[in-house]
């Protein structure tokens, strides 16, 4: 079964309802989704660094 577990973004509750129980305000999940740091940002750091070696020569 998956967490439903969710945060209010206003007053930070949390509930289990796609509104805030207290507010009325928008829930989230609080855990955020899943996403590899090493993946997107290493890349572009990575071409980053070949644009600055540009002038090895
Ligand atoms: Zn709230």
């Amino acid at each position: 079964m998956k967490h439903l577990i969710r945060k209010c973004t206003a007053c930070g509750a949390y509930t289990l309802a796609q509104k805030c129980p207290k507010c009325g305000g928008q829930t989230a999940d609080p855990h955020p989704p899943k996403y590899s740091p090493d993946d997107k940002y290493v890349r572009y750091r990575v071409a980053e660094r070949y644009e600055g070696d540009k002038d090895y020569k």
